[in-house]
């Protein structure tokens, strides 16, 4: 079902949908980016339609809900332990074709990875998503090359936002009737989607090992500052870390935290002992790439990243990962590493 309405319409859609439910939207912060003057998009909880960046692309991805930065899993003491209360409200994200199919991707690694983690499996049940439609390709994206232009459900309603007006197409019955009271029109809507991105790669079939011994992994080893900004807008990066947090000087009551963590950074493959899996930032690149383009696919019959271009624009060295990707491809097919 197609409806037709205007910003204030939209609000107040927003204002009865949100009576029971909070709704987590990329928001554009002025004056918040890294430098004086600069903007950035992030996300944040919304109450009103213009509140709602439809046009940009976020800086950061959605999954903070999902996967918090700092999630404290469960208090314990000396002989008892609590799992901490979580808000039960269903959250509704506003995402766009290719964060929804990163989505796939944080379910299949938490809930479909040999164990289901009860921790993201409680939050998980409580979100739905409403689908941006993308009239236009960003600077970076290449959705296109990794498949993930077009979003075929998985979504409550789409948003498209054309000429001051918002355009939905409404997936769930209950949400339509909520739309329809308020809608200038009905009509055929579809959420739009890109055919094509300036940005393409080309995915290698099977990576050999000689290609994780080449020397293209080199330049990166020079480049990157292992700073780690890569990781943490991708809306498909995982890691994490334990933290316990102890109340008492004898460590037996405190609470124990799930905090993200970066394989880019120093010290994440660090183990006892004094060893450490991966020492250059090469290395470093080389496991980030081929997890997301390789290896994660010989494990879920899918590759990880989604194309959404983030890691190139946040990137302090101008590394475009995109390219790594094509370098990869050619190093596989034999041809020039370089450029
Ligand atoms: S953002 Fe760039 S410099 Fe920082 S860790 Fe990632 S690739 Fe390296
Ligand atoms: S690796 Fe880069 S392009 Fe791929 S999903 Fe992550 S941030 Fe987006």
């Amino acid at each position: 079902m197609g409806y037709v309405l205007s910003r204030d319409s939209f609000t107040r859609v927003l204002k009865k949908i949100g009576q029971s439910r909070r709704i987590y939207a990329p928001v554009n912060k002025v004056g918040e980016g890294r430098f004086t003057d600069v903007d950035v998009v992030r996300y944040d909880f919304v109450t009103e339609a213009p509140e709602i960046e439809l046009d940009k692309k976020s800086d950061y991805a959605f999954k903070e809900i999902l996967t918090p930065l700092s999630q404290t899993l469960f208090f314990f003491t000396e002989d008892e332990v609590k799992e901490a209360d979580m808000d039960e409200r269903e959250v509704i994200i506003f995402l766009r074709s290719c964060d929804l199919h990163a989505v796939k991707r944080l379910d299949a690694i938490y809930l479909e990875n040999k164990f289901v983690d009860p921790f993201y499996k409680r939050i998980r049940d409580k979100v739905r998503f409403a689908l941006i439609g993308c009239g236009r390709s960003y600077e970076d994206c290449f959705c296109v090359s990794m498949g993930t232009n077009r979003a075929d459900g998985g979504y409550l309603f789409s948003v498209d936002m054309i000429g001051g007006k918002y355009y939905f197409d409404v997936k769930d019955d209950e949400l339509a009737a909520i739309f329809a009271s308020e809608a200038e029109s009905e009509q055929a809507v579809e959420a739009r989607y890109v055919t094509e991105n300036e940005v393409k790669v080309t995915i290698p079939g099977n990576v050999p090992v000689s290609v994780y011994k080449d020397p293209l992994w080199e330049e990166y080893t020079v480049r990157c500052i292992n700073c780690g900004r890569c990781n943490f807008v991708c809306p498909t990066c995982t890691c994490f870390t334990m933290q316990d947090i102890f109340y008492t000087d004898n460590g037996r009551v405190g609470e124990r935290r799930r905090v993200g963590a970066s394989c880019m950074v120093d010290g994440y493959t660090n183990v006892a002992g004094g060893g450490q899996y991966r020492r250059t930032n090469g290395e470093r690149m080389r496991f980030k790439v081929l997890h997301k383009i390789h290896d994660f696919r010989k494990r879920f019959g899918f590759d990880m990243c989604v194309g959404c271009g983030r890691c190139d624009m946040v990137c302090p060295e101008y590394i475009s990962y995109a390219n790594i990707i094509n370098k990869v491809n050619d190093a596989v097919e034999g041809g020039a590493v370089n450029g």
